[in-house]
């Protein structure tokens, strides 16, 4: 059903804004025309696909007007989400779904002989975000628009976001993103949205008009920060609230005379460094931090943002003293958490607010989210960067330590380990400034992903701050969004879930529990079996178009695909697979249910073990998939250029979901969570957001291995010996001697030799631990295979429990826990 459209009449005639088919075939040839600038009779398929595009924009302009609107003119509180990262996928069919208008596009496009479908897929990924953290962000944004909370997204608009991952020679390249080559219809640039950033230089102290102390930061240069505006529209209401990314430019027409020696050249220069800041997504998992671009990137999209909420406030007539009423502040991770800096800045260098009242204002305003334990992801820069790039940032830092340390002391007095351990400046080698100290002093709330990853924060990274202000410390479980991840991505169940349960389940994802009652019924359970088939054949043709594969959709589909990294193991799933071939090898005649083995996700483009790991895939791939032995009961694929776009034919696919990083080391995991709605069941440790999936599915619906984070940490403790393991492991022995024996690389014997060295002398992420306990839980796995009806009961199940990892209820838990917000209706005969 189509959201109410009523009142439309501001937009115009109806080729713009009526959602019936012959109104959308009209407003696509308009646009064809009007905005293409294409006569029909040449047009080429992505002229077609902007044309519906700008027709479907036109459909949403008269709600993003009316939500602006509804905005200004209340006095409300709006939440704004900060993030480095957007990943919010292809807009097309998503918006069609969230129009409730698939079905009439469908049919205009037909009429004017164009396939939905084919248009949809020309869509470019706009790829601003590494992964989960991202994806989660834009989870959130359609959460908060279909919850109707007033918010805003803030963020930056890369030029490349993240690169395309071509394969050669079984090896990751990277190639350039080219998200904008062909320009980008959803976005609505507003050049007189600006406001200038300043870096470098240095600082002096003066006394203002009224003869008050006061300090002036003159900068080396200044860059403009201009908006580039999203419309982010709910599921079926009239909310449709923006994501707005800074672009940076050169500040215009830049006098000679402000540059001291008026070196014309020089000037040019810091023309084109302004230009540079925006330009390009800072791959994460990078083993070497420190990058000065990336502070400026930071620091550049949290300024603006700042600026731009002090702004609304001036329009809106507030006093400053208002502040945290209108706005709260949600920081995604330490990466905008120069934030409580920056904020503090503006409050008392530029509107000359006394530094407690700023306090209490940064305060109540900021809140922060961790996604990380692992040490060397929590992010500090070296002082002397941060000091040449933000002196007067520097400064307000120092001054913000120095009284939070007081208070430290005065709770514990003579602790001075304690105090060192929590300054925000790390004082041990080469000083640095710690960021995750600097957002939790400075917010109100810090909260983790995953009931896990919150209650180890407090024992492990937070522990000092947890014991000094334990009721700042919360736990917001992630969520994904069913619109995306279930309506849109598999359209097969969502017709059987309507079906089945009512509609109604995808915005309340918990009416799936209705799905039990059916999960002992024969018919049904042929119903859910062939859904999932005709995803797993949809999947077999994609897989074959891009890797010349032919799978079965008859196997046991057995995915993991996420980022590559060492803590997610993926080398874990390959020894696996090396264990069953050689198995299979030895006795032909085993039993062993067929499987298809996917793998997909990037690899941080300077991360060599976890580029190595793909190679190793694709080796075992090669392999596998070519020996006549195996007789195509095992087939590997390494699906290349993970992104949202083949995620969602990716996802819909799977049997097996692979969720096997080692314990306390995910913090909750997303991906998981997308598997679980579509009826795949998990094999994963105690890890994130794992634990509560269990939980909500029921132990006997999920396939469970592996050390527990307190095993880890004990064995850490009692030193660690991998080789120990192999040594004791004969299987094991086996697979890693295969690898190192160049079987799997042509007969290079040094290709894979510093991932087996890595594993048995070091194996920071306990791999060989886990092994055998791993293939222990695939042997039920493969049990559980034979019984096709138990399976596909289970996998019911999984979808029927999934309903708390909906991101409508993490975005309820932070508007009822931490930003105190609640919903606001837009109507459209507001305009
Ligand atoms: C959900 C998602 C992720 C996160 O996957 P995890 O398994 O939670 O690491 C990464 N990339 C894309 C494209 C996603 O959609």
């Amino acid at each position: 059903m189509a959201a109410d459209m009523s009142a439309s009449a501001s937009c115009g005639d109806s080729a713009r804004s009526a959602l019936d088919p012959d109104a959308l075939r009209r407003g696509v040839l308009d646009n064809l025309i009007c905005l293409q600038a294409r006569p029909l009779a040449i047009a080429t398929p992505h002229d077609w696909y902007m044309a519906l595009a700008y027709s479907v924009r036109d459909r949403m302009l008269a709600r993003w007007a009316a939500t602006i609107q509804t905005y200004a003119a209340r006095e409300l509180r709006v939440a704004c989400y900060l993030s480095a990262e957007f990943l919010i996928g292809p807009q097309l069919g998503n918006n069609l779904v969230n129009l409730g208008i698939e079905a009439e596009a469908r049919a205009a496009m037909q009429s004017l002989g164009q396939d939905l479908d084919g248009l949809i897929a020309l869509e470019e990924e706009p790829g601003l975000g590494n992964g989960g953290l991202g994806r989660l962000a834009a989870c959130y944004l359609d959460s908060l628009a279909t919850l109707q909370i007033p918010s805003v997204g803030y963020g930056i608009r890369y030029e490349f976001g993240i690169f395309d991952q071509v394969i050669r020679d079984g090896r990751q390249v990277e190639a350039t993103d080219k998200w904008l080559q062909k320009g980008n219809p959803w976005e609505i640039v507003r050049p007189n949205v600006n406001y200038y950033v300043r870096f470098g230089g240095h600082t002096q102290v003066e006394n203002d008009a009224q003869g008050r102390y006061c300090v002036r930061w003159i900068p080396a240069h200044m860059v403009k920060g201009v908006a580039c505006d999203t419309p982010m529209l709910g599921f079926r209401v009239n909310t449709c609230n923006t994501l707005r990314l800074w672009k940076s430019e050169a500040v215009e027409s830049f006098d000679l005379e402000d540059f001291n020696a008026g070196d014309y050249y020089q000037a040019v220069q810091e023309k084109v460094i302004s230009e540079t800041l925006s330009k390009v997504l800072y791959p994460n998992d990078e083993p070497e931090a420190g990058k000065r671009l990336r502070l400026a990137q930071q620091y550049f999209f949290v300024s603006c943002s700042l600026q731009d909420m002090l702004r609304l406030l001036d329009i809106k007539g507030e006093p400053i003293a208002r502040f945290s009423d209108m706005f709260t502040v949600q920081l995604n991770d330490t990466h905008p958490s120069i934030a409580v800096a920056e904020l503090m800045r503006l409050l008392v260098d530029e509107r000359q607010v006394p530094w407690d009242e700023a306090w209490n204002i940064t305060r109540g305003t900021l809140a922060y989210t961790n996604h990380t334990l692992l040490p060397e992801a929590l992010e500090t820069w070296g002082l002397p960067l941060f000091r040449s790039l933000l002196p007067r940032l520097l400064e307000i830092i120092y001054e913000i330590n120095r009284r939070f340390l007081d208070e430290v002391r005065q709770r514990y007095p003579g602790d001075d380990a304690r105090v060192a351990r929590m300054s925000m400046i790390d004082e041990a080698g080469e000083k640095k400034v710690r960021m995750a100290h600097l957002a939790t002093v400075g917010c109100h709330a810090v909260n983790g992903v995953a009931e896990l990853h919150s209650a180890l924060l407090k024992q492990t990274v937070m522990r000092d701050f947890a014991q000094l202000w334990p009721e700042r410390f919360k736990n917001v479980t992630n969520g994904v969004t069913p619109r995306r991840f279930m309506l849109l991505s598999n359209p097969g169940l969502a017709r059987l879930l309507d079906k089945t349960v009512g509609e109604g389940w995808a915005t309340d994802l918990t009416r799936l529990r209705a799905l039990e009652s059916h999960a002992d019924d024969p018919g049904f359970l042929d119903e859910w079996r062939r859904v999932k088939y005709s995803n797993k054949a949809i999947l077999a043709q994609h897989i074959r178009s891009t890797t010349g594969v032919e799978v079965d959709p008859a196997a046991l589909f057995d995915i993991q695909v996420k980022r590559i990294h060492e803590y997610k193991r993926q080398h874990l799933n390959a020894l696996y697979i090396v264990t069953l071939y050689q198995r299979l090898r030895r006795d032909p005649q085993l039993a062993v249910a067929p499987r298809c083995f996917v793998f997909g996700g990037k690899a941080a483009p300077g991360y060599a073990m976890a580029k190595l790991i793909i190679r190793l895939i694709n080796g075992v791939a090669e392999v596998v998939n070519n020996d006549p032995s195996i007789a195509g009961r095992l087939k590997v694929v390494f699906y290349p250029n993970f992104n949202v776009k083949n995620a969602q034919f990716i996802y819909p696919a799977a049997d097996l979901s692979e969720q096997i990083s080692t314990a306390g080391k995910e913090a909750s995991g997303t991906g998981n969570m997308k598997f679980m709605m579509n009826g795949a069941l998990t094999i994963g440790t105690l890890d994130g957001a794992n634990v509560e999936i269990r939980e909500e599915v029921g132990e006997e619906n999920f396939f469970l291995f592996g050390m527990t984070d307190s095993q880890v940490e004990e064995l850490r403790r009692d030193g660690y010996r991998p080789a120990d393991f192999a040594a004791g492991n004969g299987e094991l022995r086996d697979a890693l001697d295969l690898i190192v024996s160049g079987h799997f690389s042509r007969g290079d014997r040094d290709m894979f030799r510093p991932l087996v060295d890595n594993l048995l002398h070091a194996d920071p992420f306990f791999v060989l631990a886990d092994y055998a306990d791993y293939v222990a839980c695939q042997e039920r796995v493969n049990s559980a295979w034979h019984d096709m009806r138990r399976w596909t009961r289970m996998s019911i199940l999984n979808t029927a429990r999934s309903g708390k990892f909906s991101s409508d209820r993490a975005i309820g838990e932070y508007c009822h826990e931490i930003w105190k917000i609640r919903p606001v209706s837009v109507a459209l005969e507001r305009l």
